[in-house]
């Protein structure tokens, strides 16, 4: 098996039915959520039956005034559709990294489809084998090439869209939340049956423009109203009249990604009542009401920003410890650590977060952060603020120890890679250098979020991954993993030889 990239992106789709461009819109939607994805971007428009498309490498650009006119010119029409994304593994020189750019589109038989997808498709040896024999050619560069062709495939056998849907949701395993538009201009979006990742709906306020998009800023920065977030196993589609929202399958249970919450989505995004910033609020209070005897024995609470800021609010209201804003980011060193190479990662690290050393030399200080991946952060960060002269580090960690792998279109792809696999808390403080790890317990974490554990995915923190493939993914992975295996390559190279088993 070739080399190959693995996701995870933001989508932004809609459509004007004044007929005004849509360009603006989907332009805005997307820079809202351009953190779901930096690598690349694409912008999609439809007009008269015609797909306009434009691809990118890196952040969504500022457009300058006198480059505007350009830019719709190029990207004409009522309808449209973006994405954000990032690489999670594969080749990432600008060829590559442009083919695999969604939104993708792909014709067969006078039909025609384009779509923008955030997820990670996981029987994809199976579709790509079925794909291949209706599309000679197929040329696979990402998941929502998988998505796209099965989609036509499914349409050009003569099903209604919804049908056509329904037998990508029942044969593609993995996680989708997709927005497209068909030839003929009908506009859609849907969601996997486990509802995995986010993707909700809005409106302009004159009801003139609908709306999907994977967090609810991408609706904010338009001025748009969040109507409601998909249903697993949903399938919307648009009309003057507004959304006509049709339960497509039947699923078992929900199994939104609880990662969202402590790392991946905006704070200021929601899910359901609540935003995101509020949950994490929770979290660090949560944290506190754990570890007493920390927070006793701490003088102040510095945070990883930014994802770890919310939680130290948390721990301040709720211990009364000084939150001193000790660390901070260097706003255009953008990189996410735990996606970047081995060798990059230390030095990215240190290159993006400074601390004020006259702020924490001799104390005790709690440090709060979003997760723990590999360890070589923390680390990092343990070792910095030791340089600096802080007597204790106590690390406050939201989310639950990682164990194992994530199918669903984040990159953490085996079991080696992951620290919380290999070892337990006390391990990891060692191996960090820190004076105590302490992760929020998983119950606490789910209270928070407001969501019920039957409506989450919690695989990579206790193993139970809510997908039949995945499971078996990761129970043999793991297996290999014990018995001291090499893991060769990544998850995706596994998915290929558990599947033809
Ligand atoms: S395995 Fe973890 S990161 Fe992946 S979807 Fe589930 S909760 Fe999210």
């Amino acid at each position: 098996m070739g080399e190959q990239l693995k996701i995870a992106c933001g989508v932004f789709g809609a459509i004007n039915f004044q007929k005004q461009p849509i360009f603006p819109h989907i332009y805005w939607g997307l820079r809202a959520q351009n953190h779901r994805g930096h690598q690349s971007h694409g912008f999609l428009t439809y007009n008269n039956g015609k797909f306009h498309v434009q691809r990118s490498l890196d952040l969504v650009p500022k457009i300058k005034t006198n480059a505007l006119q350009q830019w719709f010119g190029r990207l004409p029409g009522h309808i449209g559709i973006g994405n954000v994304r990032y690489t999670t593994s594969g080749k990432t020189d600008e060829k590559s990294l442009i083919k695999g750019t969604q939104p993708v589109t792909a014709s067969k038989n006078g039909f025609k489809l384009a779509v923008s997808f955030n997820g990670n498709v996981v029987n994809t040896f199976q579709l790509k084998k079925e794909i291949s024999k209706e599309f000679p050619r197929f040329s696979y560069e990402c998941d929502a090439d998988l998505i796209c062709h099965k989609l036509l495939i499914e349409l050009t056998k003569g099903k209604d869209l919804a049908s056509a849907v329904k037998t990508c949701m029942q044969e593609i395993e993995g996680a989708f939340s997709v927005a497209g538009i068909t030839k003929e201009g009908k506009f859609f979006a849907f969601k996997d049956p486990c509802g995995i990742r986010p993707l909700c709906a809005g409106h302009s306020e004159d009801l003139s423009i609908y709306a999907f998009s994977s967090e609810t800023v991408g609706q904010d920065i338009n001025g748009f109203e969040r109507d409601f977030e998909l249903e697993p196993g949903e399938l919307v589609t648009v009309s003057k009249d507004g959304f006509d929202r049709e339960k497509i399958v039947k699923s078992e249970r929900r199994a939104f990604c609880a990662f969202e919450f402590a790392y991946f989505a905006r704070p200021d995004s929601r899910f359901d009542k609540k935003y995101v910033y509020e949950i994490r609020e929770e979290f660090g209070k949560n944290l506190v009401r754990e570890n007493p005897d920390i927070v006793k024995d701490a003088d102040m609470i510095l945070s990883l920003p930014e994802t770890g800021d919310d939680a130290a609010l948390g721990v301040h209201e709720e211990s009364g410890l000084k939150w001193e804003r000790a660390s901070r980011r260097h706003r255009y060193v953008t990189e996410r650590a735990f996606i970047l190479l081995n060798g990059e990662r230390y030095s990215t690290i240190d290159k993006k977060i400074n601390i004020l050393t006259s702020k924490v030399k001799g104390k005790q200080v709690i440090v709060t952060d979003d997760s723990i991946v590999r360890g070589d952060t923390t680390k990092v960060i343990v070792k910095k603020l030791r340089k600096m002269g802080a007597e204790k580090v106590y690390v406050f960690i939201t989310f639950p120890r990682i164990i194992g792998p994530c199918f669903y279109g984040i990159d953490m792809a085996t079991y080696g890679q992951l620290i919380g696999s290999k070892h337990d808390p006390k391990e990891i403080t060692k191996i960090i250098g820190a004076d105590a790890v302490c992760y929020q317990s998983i119950e606490d974490f789910i209270k928070a979020t407001g969501f019920s554990r039957d409506q989450l995915c919690l695989g990579c923190i206790t193993g139970k991954y809510p997908t039949l493939l995945a499971q078996k993914i990761a129970d043999e992975m793991k297996k290999r993993f014990l018995e001291g295996c090499e893991e060769k390559g990544r998850l995706y190279e596994m998915v290929e030889a558990v599947e033809k088993t």
